[in-house]
């Protein structure tokens, strides 16, 4: 009997007590879900390729620190499928008792599986791929649905009646787009309007190296109360200590499946980090919490997605919370960091 109450209390993990205690949450858009300021993404480091524990460690220690919000897609892995697979055990094996305190989102729009209902944006396409997430992940709904990018062949009106179905059949309680640009957006916000189901936030890439959305997109999106969750903010690590001294063998643009080539970690952006990590230094923060400030400035960014191979990246990113204000001096720098 002893024994088996001591099994029990090894195995049963218990998150922490004081998990909201440091974490900002914002509200997203002119909705009335709160994000917190830093999310955590599944996309590299969570797949069939990557070890179990390392994955449930990250993500126990995420909710530690009161980050409630776990972006997946159905491609997620490698193989596609296996990230949210691995993040169905970490829910049975740990969180599921705290389902209710999570935000849970996932995506289809990229290639998932063979043929032609594999990929893209239609109605046949984005309903299985809601369901097929949801049993990898043993989960009843997702809190976000997004359609993952734009596509060009299949009408709007079908990829948006699509999503407003998933949020009425209750297989996702809110609708997101990701990667629309400016124009797409606003069309696609104007649907799902009329539709009865509202967007709630979009998903674009944005960062230092990466400023498609100042051209429009998050006017557009604060016009129309629209939340934004910025994802790849620190350019997949570029925007941190990681290459300063090479490439290190643990590292994203070290691994054949990673996202990030070798090729993208150049001079001319090594040159650009280590003036703007001077900058980081001088306000007291590192290279990370300064990309992150950076992209969190604007009010429309609810949240910056970012990704973590070590708990140590995950304390990192929320360190930038204690100071998320950056003067006009200190913007001037970095702009001219930027612009050379
Ligand atoms: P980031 O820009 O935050 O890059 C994360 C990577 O940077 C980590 O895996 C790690 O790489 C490195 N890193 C993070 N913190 C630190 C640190 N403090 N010091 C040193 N290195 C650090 O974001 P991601 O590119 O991972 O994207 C985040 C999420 O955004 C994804 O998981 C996904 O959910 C979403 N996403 C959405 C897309 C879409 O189309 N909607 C597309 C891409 C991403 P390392 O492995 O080298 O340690």
């Amino acid at each position: 009997m002893l024994a088996a109450i001591a099994e029990n209390l090894m195995t049963n993990w218990l998150p922490a007590a004081d998990r909201y205690a440091s974490m900002t949450y914002r509200r997203t858009g002119r909705s009335g879900l709160l994000l917190p300021a830093v999310s955590l993404g599944l996309w590299h480091n969570f797949g069939g390729v990557d070890a179990y524990e390392n994955g449930r460690a990250l993500v126990r220690a995420a909710f530690d620190r009161g980050i409630t919000h776990i972006d997946l897609a159905n491609n997620y892995g490698p193989p596609p499928g296996s990230a949210e697979e691995c993040f169905g055990r970490i829910l049975r094996d740990d969180l599921m008792p705290y389902r209710d305190e999570l935000v849970i989102s996932s995506k289809a729009g990229y290639r998932m599986q063979p043929g032609p209902y594999g990929e893209w944006g239609s109605r046949k396409y984005l309903v299985q791929s809601c369901e097929a997430s949801l049993r990898r992940m043993g989960l009843n709904h997702v809190d976000i649905f997004y359609h993952h990018r734009p596509d060009p062949d299949t009408p709007l009106e079908e990829t948006m009646g699509a999503l407003d179905h998933l949020v009425r059949s209750g297989k996702a309680l809110y609708a997101g787009i990701s990667n629309y640009p400016a124009d797409r957006a606003r069309e696609a916000i104007t649907l799902l309007r009329q539709l009865g189901t509202p967007c709630l936030i979009h998903q674009p890439s944005y960062s230092m190296f990466n400023r498609w959305v100042e051209g429009g997109l998050l006017d557009c999106l604060g016009e129309e109360g629209v939340g934004c969750i910025v994802f790849s903010p620190l350019a997949q690590g570029m925007l941190t200590d990681r290459y300063l001294d090479g490439i290190p063998a643990d590292s994203r643009a070290a691994k054949a499946h990673g996202f990030l080539k070798r090729d993208q970690v150049d001079e001319a952006k090594l040159t650009k980090v280590r003036a703007l990590a001077a900058i980081a230094k001088e306000r007291g923060q590192t290279m990370a919490q300064l990309a992150l400030t950076w992209v969190l400035r604007h009010t429309t960014v609810t949240s910056a997605l970012i990704g973590a191979s070590k708990v140590s990246q995950i304390d990192d990113a929320i360190g930038c919370l204690a100071k998320l204000s950056l003067d006009a001096g200190e913007q001037k720098k970095i702009e001219a960091i930027l612009a050379t």
